[in-house]
């Protein structure tokens, strides 16, 4: 079994300062064989402290150089295999901005995820303000993830699917998938017919209160029952402990579900490895 985290940032981006070499001891500590760095690239992303005008741009000179140098120093590769791509804050606004960005380096993996709905943020509470049920708000999100799998296609996995539920108290009921079964079917039927997949994302394992992993079982099975079949697993990791989080969990929950291969790339190009 083959031990793969695709979805990790370091100090490249705006919300992490943990250094590439310490993420590379820890990946290595923990037994994994593949890591991927995803840093971030959002432009045009608020920030919501004082004295910066946006958070997640990405420095992507220094980023490509110093993918460079990871590549072609063998004392790392012989030790872990490390790639680097890229996660996506994908809206509609910057698909031409993203498009650019993919083709500026051979990146080996990119995440596209939605950070944002209709321009709103569901990490802050204004988002959730807007909507009389969250149920709403969810479909909003799920409803732009929609269009952008529609619109936009230079990716491999769509991340973090149900993240904005990480910031809302919603019940079971109002998760529950048969509130927002066309849309995810809708999404689900694209992603299949252009060969992309999905991750199983630990970062909200981590966080107290919501303690799962995005998406849920539940959207899970039912990526499986549309035919999904292109799976990764995703630490999310911004500091370097937090690298391989959940690992065992996740690959557990996906052999329960019946998924038996995970997926890495190299080159944006898939390779499947049994559970
Ligand atoms: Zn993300
Ligand atoms: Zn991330």
């Amino acid at each position: 079994m083959i031990k793969s985290d695709q979805h990790m940032h370091s100090s490249f981006s705006g919300d992490s300062q943990a250094k590439i070499s310490d993420i590379i001891d820890s990946a290595v500590s923990k037994g994994l064989d593949i890591i991927c760095l995803t840093d971030h690239y959002d432009p045009l992303f608020p920030c919501y402290q004082e004295g910066e005008d946006t958070i997640f741009d990405l420095d992507t000179k220094s980023y490509n150089e110093a993918a460079i140098k990871i590549r072609n120093d063998d004392s790392i590769q012989s030790r872990i295999k490390v790639r680097v791509g890229m996660e996506l804050g994908i809206y509609p606004k910057i698909y031409d901005m993203c498009k650019d960005i993919v083709k500026e380096y051979p990146y080996d993996f990119i995440i596209l995820s939605s950070h944002t709905a209709d321009g709103l943020d569901p990490y802050l509470h204004t988002y959730w303000e807007e909507f009389d049920n969250p149920v709403d708000g969810v479909k909003l999100y799920y409803n732009e993830i929609l269009k952008n799998v529609s619109e936009f296609k230079d990716f491999d996995v769509y991340g973090h699917l149900d993240y904005c539920l990480r910031y809302t108290t919603t019940t079971e009921e109002e998760r529950s998938i048969k509130n927002y079964k066309d849309i995810l079917e809708a999404i689900f039927k694209i992603l299949v017919a252009d060969g992309k997949g999905i991750e199983i994302n630990s970062g909200g394992l981590r966080r107290k209160g919501y303690n799962m992993f995005n998406p849920s079982e539940e959207i899970l099975k039912f990526y499986k029952e549309c035919g999904g079949e292109i799976i990764t697993f995703g630490s999310d990791a911004h500091k370097p402990e937090d690298v391989a989080y959940g690992i065992k969990e996740a690959y557990d929950i996906l052999k329960g579900i019946g998924f038996e291969y995970i997926a890495d790339y190299k080159e944006r190009k898939i390779n499947f490895t049994k559970i």
